[in-house]
């Protein structure tokens, strides 16, 4: 942390930095409520499930009030894009149809409720585990139910998030996700959310070589599909494709990788979402480190 003035307890006002940042929170009591603790804790963005995240229920506890409270608060308090998260559940390569066509519904569903709630969000979802189908079947299949359930005209940007490899998951490395955005009609549709831990562990040198990292991405998808980051430590080395989430600094990566991150010209406006193992006010702790972080990195 900076300055002392800031380390006083936790009645102090949060310190507003350069970065768009926030946590992953729960979405119990409802739209303004989310936006309410995001902001009790200095965040001017944050992530949410759209529904029960590992049963894939309704999305009833985010109708117990107005989204238009929450689009108010965000205006007021200069919030970024908000980035909702699909359900584990959801796989768009299984090799069960069922599972599929419910992943297919859900997405549909969640994407229509975001339109119409807080238009311009970001929905970011895991491409999805091929199991024994191959890579090939997996990314036709999600090509496939994004042709099937991408609107012309809807105001949700859907991203892919980049994953660590584990198991028979699509996604790991970024000829993938390029492979998913050419192969659908509505690539002008599609985005990436990039997860700093996942990406660590698929093996791709975030800590020694940001922007060497940064230049394939660019070759490969271009920077300008980037569009939201997943800033989390990871527990496990480079390449180990485990995807176990740290708190910041305390991992693989570390406090100089995570400096190195907010510091990059190339990530400056993203918004960042902390996946770490903490409650509201440990998210606001690590708000504040990294802020401060980009603040030094800014001035240097
Ligand atoms: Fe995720
Ligand atoms: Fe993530
Ligand atoms: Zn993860």
């Amino acid at each position: 942390m900076g300055g002392d003035s800031q380390t006083k307890g936790t009645s102090a006002q949060p310190v507003r930095g350069p970065l768009t940042i926030g946590p992953h929170i729960s979405a119990s009591g409802g739209w303004k409520a989310m936006g309410e603790r995001a902001l009790s804790i200095g965040a001017t963005t944050f992530a949410f499930f759209t529904r029960n995240p590992h049963r894939g229920s309704t999305l009833k506890s985010l109708d117990e009030t107005d989204p238009a409270e929450l689009a108010q608060l965000m205006e007021d308090n200069g919030f970024g894009t908000l980035v909702a998260h699909a359900p584990y559940t959801m796989n768009l390569c299984s090799a069960k149809p069922d599972i599929v066509e419910f992943g297919r519904q859900m997405m549909a569903e969640d994407i229509a409720r975001l339109d119409e709630a807080i238009p311009g969000s970001y929905y970011n979802f895991h491409p999805g585990s091929h199991v024994k189908q191959g890579a090939d079947e997996g990314i036709r299949l999600i090509c496939e139910g994004l042709d099937q359930v991408l609107v012309p005209g809807q105001k949700t940007r859907v991203l892919l998030e980049t994953m660590a490899g584990k198991g028979s998951e699509v996604g790991r490395t970024f000829e993938e996700l390029e492979r998913i955005i050419e192969g659908t009609k509505h690539g002008d549709m599609l985005g990436v959310c990039l997860d700093t831990c996942h990406v660590w562990d698929g093996g791709y040198d975030i800590v020694g070589d940001l922007d060497g990292v940064l230049d394939e991405f660019d070759r490969v998808i271009g920077l300008d599909r980037l569009c939201a980051l997943h800033v989390n430590d990871s527990k496990n080395p480079r390449g180990s494709h485990k995807d176990r989430h740290e708190k910041i600094g305390q991992g693989e990566i570390g406090l100089e990788g995570f400096r190195g991150i907010v510091a990059n010209e190339r990530l400056r406006g993203l918004p960042m979402i902390l996946e770490t193992p903490n409650e509201l006010e440990g998210f606001g702790a690590e708000i504040q480190l990294l802020q401060s972080m980009a603040s030094e990195g800014a001035r240097a």
